[in-house]
């Protein structure tokens, strides 16, 4: 297949080209396209083949369902049915933005689309870009990551066009995503609001909407037995080639203990890359250092973590060792998917 690949962003609105990827939608094919969170994938939501298609492009498991993007609040009783109020009030206050539901289906959606389960997850993105794709495609446009199942989210096109070249009729190129991790998922067909994944919004802002609301379980416990409400939780995730460990601590032990690995490392011909902060990062003397940002400034650490484990692949990096963060606000997002990343090699110093 031979892929398109075109910019559209402010300066270049290039309507031509939305109403050429609304096109590849409507009759069954695949696009790439920007979100502030990451890049999406998209697929016609109704369209069966599409779904499948999708999960193929990406290597994906088909119980691992996708998200269906919309464009107006309004749209919603067209995936879903049942609606509590809270997904109201939820759309309200933080769409268009990185939250995504969890809400019983309607039965016209594919359970291709919803990866064989009676509910459906939706949300409409914070993009322009986005919005006026999802419009021009119809509305209704299916997606996950646009990666290869198992590969850190792409937030820039860059990625996108190294997973997906070849498996996209055509790839969006919109420029870095804002937030850089994918949505938070706050499932509303249990007694009470579950968060199934953090994200940029946070628990305690979801709360101030729906009053109580809860971390799954295995969100907080990772050696919980029970089954993620999230299916995609369960899979192997954000995964850079190299093997990475996150290492908690004070900041002076955290650097020695990393200093020490690089050097043991360097002395078998192992290259080391690090994960530091604007604080740290003068301090290690590794292969190859980078910084996700200023410590305290959750909003950058969280958009440069997938570039980082992206550009770490593309370095050749052997091993990879990160500070981590405390798991508070947004941080809880960021470290949800450093865990994964690392496969749950944690140092505790
Ligand atoms: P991605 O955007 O690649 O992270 O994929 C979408 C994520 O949404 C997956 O991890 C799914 O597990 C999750 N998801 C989608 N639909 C549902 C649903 N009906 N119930 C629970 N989680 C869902
Ligand atoms: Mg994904």
């Amino acid at each position: 297949m031979n892929t398109k690949v075109v910019k559209v962003n402010r300066i270049q609105p290039n309507a031509a080209a939305l109403v050429e990827a609304g096109d590849i939608i409507k009759s069954g094919g695949l696009v790439a396209f920007p979100t502030e969170t990451v890049y999406g994938l998209g697929g016609d939501a109704f369209n069966k083949e599409s779904s499948r298609k999708i999960y193929e492009a990406k290597g994906r498991p088909s119980d691992n369902p996708l998200i269906v993007h919309i464009a107006n609040i309004t749209d919603i009783d067209k995936v879903a049915m049942d609606i509590p109020k809270v997904a109201y009030d939820l759309a309200a206050r933080f769409w268009p933005g990185p939250l995504t539901m969890i809400l019983k289906k309607r039965p016209e959606l594919p359970k291709e689309t919803t990866g064989g389960l009676d509910t459906v997850a939706i949300r409409m993105p914070g993009h322009e870009v986005a919005l006026d794709f999802i419009t021009a495609a119809g509305g209704f446009v299916a997606a996950p990551s646009a990666n290869r199942s198992g590969k850190p989210s792409p937030t820039s096109a860059e990625y996108v066009v190294e997973d997906m070249y070849g498996f996209a009729d055509m790839i969006i190129d919109g420029g870095n995503c804002e937030v850089g991790l994918e949505s938070t998922i706050v499932d509303l067909t249990c007694e009470k609001p579950l968060i199934l994944r953090p994200g940029f919004i946070t628990i305690e802002e979801i709360g101030e909407v729906v009053g109580e609301v809860d971390f799954d379980k295995c969100i907080i416990d990772s050696s919980s037995d029970e089954p993620p409400r999230a299916p995609g939780m369960k899979y192997r995730h954000y995964a850079p080639k190299a093997e990475m460990t996150l290492v908690s601590g004070p900041s002076d032990k955290v650097v020695k203990y990393i200093n020490d690995k690089t050097n043991e490392g360097a002395r078998e011909g192992i290259k080391t890359g690090v994960i530091a902060t604007n604080e740290t990062q003068y301090s290690y003397a590794a292969f190859s250092v980078k910084s996700l940002g200023p410590r305290r400034d959750g909003k950058q650490v969280a958009r440069n973590l997938f570039r980082i484990l992206r550009e770490f692949d593309d370095e050749g990096v052997d091993v990879i060792y990160a500070e981590s963060f405390e798991e508070t606000g947004i941080f809880r997002a960021t470290m949800n998917r450093m865990i994964k990343a690392a496969g749950h090699k944690e140092v505790n110093l």
